[in-house]
């Protein structure tokens, strides 16, 4: 593969290019870098917090926690999570960043997917304990809209609105959910939402389509519960999917139906969701639970083949956010994504099939090099621009102190009774 100035140029077995750097990859699988389509990374910090009763739940955690948080907390979370993005072959993700508590909160958020070089999708969201009747600072978006050339590490990022939709816990007001969205439009930028996550209220996508609210530029995160009309009325709107298995497992939400999705043509992509829930955010492993998850819910070990659930991690990732024409596969005129997985390893010795390797096998430290968009950010299984070590001495600094009450600047104590035994 020749690369030139960030761009695929040509792929073959014999290449002229003299003169150019040579990366050798001897015993690597070379694919295109990994697509992960919805991510609240900023809560990274509080990855191993969900506990095992109502009170430490998910939901209820990441609302106390996050309410608690500053702009520096959201810095060292998302870049964690970045950091750990990169170490685990992914080159794109969608940084879903629910709790945007002023404008600070989103360039702090942004300053860390730019120090770590990764490409992203971010989207705006409101912030955690927000009250469902407050509008999202419209204001403020269009403003970052504007002022977006600052933000987007040269075109690496781009922005989205993570919107609430018509359903949370009950529904919202319709002058609501309906400025929100027509804000998106207007801007023209895309929309994606939690959708059927939960088996009530029943029939929510057929609730948005009815109301006109889908579309090609409108993301469905979980659609767990999606029976076969809406199926059709998500194909018939060209609306995209963005799957997030290993959480609605861990989380008991259900499993979707992938093999119904995809035979609908629907693009989906896959996703960590959280590492407050799913813990490890290696995008190798949520593969795995996809495939695994599907083949059981359909009582069929064939289901979904390595290396179909392979594009989803891929091509149908960059689909899912309708940036298939730049990302997702190894073509010339395609931006550089690019990721090596040493074979080398223990856990990789017997080699036949590629696609079964990366999707049964592969972990995030045999992710030798990645490269975005012609940048090398990790080579010989080491980050380039990021300091392991400070990145995580730092999000532990701050989760610390987010863990714990803040009265008038001073921590008070720790609220979450794991965390009681560390301060
Ligand atoms: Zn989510």
């Amino acid at each position: 593969m020749h690369v030139r100035n960030g761009e695929i140029v040509a792929v073959g077995r014999e290449i002229g290019a003299p003169g150019v750097q040579v990366i050798v990859a001897d015993d690597m699988i070379v694919l295109p870098g990994l697509i992960e389509t919805h991510w609240h990374m900023w809560n990274t910090l509080f990855r191993s917090f969900s506990g095992d009763e109502q009170a430490h739940g998910y939901f209820p955690t990441v609302a106390r926690y996050g309410a608690n948080m500053t702009p520096e907390d959201m810095y060292h979370g998302t870049r964690l999570a970045a950091a750990e993005a990169l170490n685990s072959g992914m080159t794109t993700v969608h940084d879903w960043c629910h709790n945007i508590r002023s404008r600070e909160f989103a360039e702090r958020d942004l300053a860390a997917l730019t120090e770590a070089g990764i490409r992203a999708r971010f989207s705006y969201g409101w912030a955690q304990g927000q009250d469902d009747k407050d509008p999202l600072n419209i204001a403020d978006i269009e403003a970052l809209h504007r002022d977006w050339s600052k933000h987007s590490n040269d075109g690496l990022i781009t922005l989205g609105l993570g919107w609430r939709g018509m359903f949370r816990a009950g529904p919202l007001p319709e002058n609501v959910y309906r400025t929100e969205f027509e804000a998106a439009r207007t801007m023209g930028i895309p929309i994606t939402v939690h959708i059927a996550s939960r088996k009530t209220p029943p029939n929510q996508i057929e609730a948005h389509a009815k109301a006109k609210l889908l579309g090609k530029d409108v993301q469905l995160v979980h659609a767990v519960w999606a029976n076969p009309d809406e199926i059709a009325m998500i194909r018939d709107a060209g609306a995209t999917i963005s799957l997030a298995t290993s959480s609605d497992m861990r989380i008991g939400f259900g499993l979707p139906p992938v093999t119904e999705f995809l035979a609908a043509g629907i693009a989906c992509g896959v996703s960590v969701d959280t590492s407050a829930l799913i813990g490890n955010s290696s995008l190798f492993g949520v593969l795995r639970d996809v495939r695994d998850a599907e083949n059981a819910r359909t009582l069929n070990e064939f289901a979904l083949t390595a290396r179909r659930v392979l594009e989803l991690g891929t091509i149908e990732g960059a689909r899912s956010l309708g940036i298939d024409d730049k990302v997702g596969s190894l073509r010339p005129g395609k931006r550089a994504d690019i990721i090596m997985v040493n074979t080398r390893a223990l856990n990789m010795g017997g080699f036949v099939d590629p696609a079964h390797l990366l999707v049964g096998s592969a972990l995030p430290e045999n992710v030798d090099t990645v490269i975005i968009d012609g940048r090398i950010l990790k080579q010989s299984g080491k980050l380039t621009a990021l300091s392991t070590s400070q990145v995580v001495a730092e999000a532990r600094s701050a989760w610390k102190a987010c863990g714990s009450v803040r009265t008038g600047g001073r921590l008070v104590h720790f609220a979450h009774p794991v965390l009681r035994g560390y301060c």
